[in-house]
């Protein structure tokens, strides 16, 4: 990753440094990194070498952070908790840090005529404000901030209950024994678990760079900013913390458009696009396709990504290309992977829902640089051909983009209920 964001800030220096290290790891792994070398070698004709010195004070600094330091995290921390949700008889809280068996204290009352359950943690949560959260068969739970570094949980009820609870390495679970599990909770959790939850949509295109253009000068830079903006207003309903790439029509570089993702440490990148098709198969080409980044495996995919990967990236050889994405990080790829697959079902789903005959492109890997410089699952959606003569009158008809924004959000929260 490092290497790949040297090459998109066309940083020589540190594209340099990157290769080198490459090569000498892969080296003690007995990998081929004659592609590496060839690169490097490209490099050093180019410019003068590098200063050694710098290498060897880079390698110094990581290993002497790469030892973890076991002692406990709590004494000069701020306590942060990550989030606090109800599942089925559950009340879950985690932290960002690891637990000790006295984070938690729990006290028995009785207040008239009702029975109290009490939990402290030491900890502060960002919306402790006071919240309640909602389980059925419990009168009332509320959670609030009841010292600066203690977090309250107390639960109402007009019965005593029987309570449990479990500490994990960073998470606390308490179960209410006299529940049984059900799903009817599903909903009340959701807004509280969003809240914390940060997507950077990027509507593709835009300024001097029209996108695709369909006919009768329809341009794709429209359609998908108008889905964009339907899909940030939606997301925003559902509690979500959303952000823009672009709020108007103005050109942004590609290798700038995951810069705010980063920024924000968004937990998810969505970039919006509209497909074409060559004029040989123009009037048959149609449908809904979701990318996540990958190499390239298909020719198909090598097309689509051909077309929205702009021209900022061209100085670079398919060679070269191809040798940066295969070094990418595979967990992220499969939560791109993940993520790509709900938001495709839920979206389909949406469209089909106003037009029968919308078509399942399918969930496909790309090698697309938007997706290249986010630290966080990414895909690319392409919400259509518009270079089809249907489809293409379609993404600009006002309910139809709404409703396939409704089908993305319904598929970002359908992605986080499975992966919190
Ligand atoms: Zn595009």
């Amino acid at each position: 990753m490092n290497y790949l964001r040297a090459v998109l800030n066309s940083d020589q220096k540190n594209e340099k440094i990157h290769l080198q290290d490459l090569v000498k790891i892969g080296k003690k792994l007995n990998k081929n990194t004659t592609t590496y070398e060839k690169e490097l070698e490209k490099l050093a004709s180019n410019n003068q070498p590098i200063q050694k010195i710098d290498k060897v004070q880079k390698i110094d600094k990581i290993k002497k952070i790469e030892p973890l330091k076991k002692e406990p995290e709590y004494k000069n921390s701020t306590y942060n908790i990550d989030n606090v949700f109800v599942k089925d008889n559950q009340i879950i809280i985690d932290f960002k840090h690891y637990l000790k068996k006295d984070y938690i204290k729990f006290i028995e009352e009785k207040r008239g005529n009702k029975y109290l359950d009490i939990f402290d943690f030491n900890g502060r949560f960002k919306d402790a404000s006071p919240t309640v959260l909602k389980m059925n068969g419990v009168d009332r739970i509320k959670i609030f901030q009841y010292k600066y570094r203690k977090l309250r949980i107390e639960l109402i009820h007009r019965k005593n209950l029987k309570t449990i609870y479990i500490i994990g390495k960073k998470r606390i679970i308490i179960k209410v024994l006299d529940i049984k599990e059900s799903k009817s909770n599903v909903t009340a959790v959701k807004t509280l678990l969003n809240k914390n939850k940060v997507i950077v949509i990027d509507s593709g295109h835009g300024g001097k760079d029209s996108g695709a253009v369909g006919d009768k000068k329809r341009y794709e830079k429209n359609t998908v900013f108008a889905v964009s903006k339907y899909l940030y207003n939606d997301l925003k309903k559902r509690g979500y913390r959303v952000y823009l790439t672009r709020n108007k029509d103005r050109f942004i570089q590609v290798k700038n458009r995951t810069v705010l993702a980063n920024r924000k440490k968004a937990d998810i990148f969505i970039s919006i696009h509209a497909n074409a098709a060559p004029k040989s198969v123009r009037a048959k080409a149609r449908g809904i396709e979701t990318y996540f980044l990958s190499p390239a495996r298909s020719a198909r995919a090598k097309r689509v990504a051909a077309l929205e990967n702009s021209s900022d990236m061209n100085a670079m050889s398919n060679n070269s290309q191809n040798t940066f994405l295969t070094i990418l990080n595979q967990s992220k790829i499969t939560s791109s992977q993940k993520l790509g697959i709900d938001v495709q079902q839920h979206l389909l789903y949406s469209a089909r829902k106003k037009y029968k005959d919308v078509v399942d492109g399918g969930v496909r890997e790309g090698p697309f640089w938007v997706l290249v410089g986010a630290q966080m699952p990414s895909i690319l959606i392409e919400i259509g051909y518009i270079t089809h003569k249907e489809e293409g009158r379609r993404l600009f008809v006002k309910s139809y983009q709404k409703t396939l924004a409704k089908g993305i959000a319904d598929g970002i929260d359908a992605y986080f209920a499975k992966n919190q």
